[in-house]
């Protein structure tokens, strides 16, 4: 189910520069990142291309772990270079045609201080298969959301825009009031009360023939899937306004909606607090951008092919 099954058998992980067993890649329970969530991770996406096994925008997850880092001091010891060989060789050692590929780096194992003094920064790359985040039927039906009645924190309180481990207890608690709600996934607003993102997905609006999503300073992760998204849609003739502020009505009298991320691809939203958005299902545009999405991440057309790196 989880997809662990599988690398229990003979999986194996990075960690600190060596290959272990995946029942071996363990850490101390004093460990600073597990009591104060001072850790930086990507998820990335490698699929199963007519071309062999390639990672998606690899190069851009490596950049912004780099930088989630940065306010947190946390000092990633290893060049780019070393962890896209441990990356390649880690999806090349567990046998995968297609992968979930999990960098993190965070405070490791010295003191429990808040502070992290000497705590060193352990790095490790996991990889094991992971289908639709959202479930298959959602990439064709769309999902049922809810608006969260938690707000995301502000960029002033905590950087948004770096993926830390610690930020994920806000998503763990919309999404789950979403799901025990009986939604498939929540929406977050932001402090100002306008729309910011999915606990783990940007979000598209369309109205009218153009497409809107939330600004970088409106409290959301910079999505490379947002990016790659706003790149297709340009390529495709689409006005795109990527630095908007969407009002939270604005989502039920928009056309079509959909949630974009390495996790959950490109996932239409159907419908938003029981009121159903446009035709109920997934809107033309939609579709055609999440057909583009999966041409291009699986290799069907040659098109940006700077944004793979094979495995080989
Ligand atoms: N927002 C949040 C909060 C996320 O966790 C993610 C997933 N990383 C995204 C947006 C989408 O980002 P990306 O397309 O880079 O995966």
């Amino acid at each position: 189910m989880s997809g662990f099954e599988q690398m229990e058998e003979d999986g194996v992980v990075w960690m600190n520069g060596e290959y272990v067993d995946w029942e071996d890649a363990t850490t101390h329970v004093m460990t600073h990142a597990l009591h104060y969530g001072s850790g930086v991770f990507e998820g990335v996406r490698a699929y199963d291309t007519e071309k062999g096994t390639a990672i998606f925008r690899w190069d851009e997850h490596l950049d912004r772990l780099y930088e989630s880092a940065k306010p947190y001091d946390l000092d990633i010891e290893y060049e780019p270079e070393e962890l896209t060989e441990a990356t390649l060789e880690v999806v090349r050692r567990n046998d995968l045609d297609s992968a979930y590929i999990r960098p993190i780096a965070y405070y490791g194992y010295d003191s429990l201080g808040v502070s992290p003094g000497d705590c060193p920064t352990d790095v490790v790359i996991g990889a094991w298969p992971w289908g639709a985040y959202l479930g298959e039927d959602a990439l064709e039906n769309g999902v049922e959301v809810m608006v969260s009645s938690w707000r995301k924190h502000a960029s002033s309180q905590i950087p948004t825009n770096a993926k830390t481990t610690g930020l994920y207890v806000n998503s763990l608690l919309a999404g789950e009031e979403a799901r025990r709600n009986g939604y498939t996934e929540a929406i977050v607003l932001n402090k100002e009360g306008n729309v910011a993102e999915g606990p783990g997905e940007n979000i598209f609006l369309v109205r009218d023939g153009e497409i809107y999503t939330p600004g970088l300073s409106e409290s959301i992760l910079g999505g490379i899937t947002r990016d790659t998204v706003i790149t297709l849609a340009e390529e495709r003739g689409y006005e795109v306004h990527d630095d908007v502020s969407i009002s939270r009505g604005e989502l039920n009298t928009a056309d079509e909606l959909f949630f974009t991320g390495s996790a959950a691809e490109v996932t239409p939203i159907r419908q938003v607090d029981n009121v159903e958005i446009g035709n109920g299902g997934r809107g033309p545009v939609t579709e055609e951008l999440q057909t583009a999405f999966f041409d291009l991440v699986e290799r069907r057309t040659d098109e940006h092919d700077e944004w793979f790196t094979y495995v080989e």
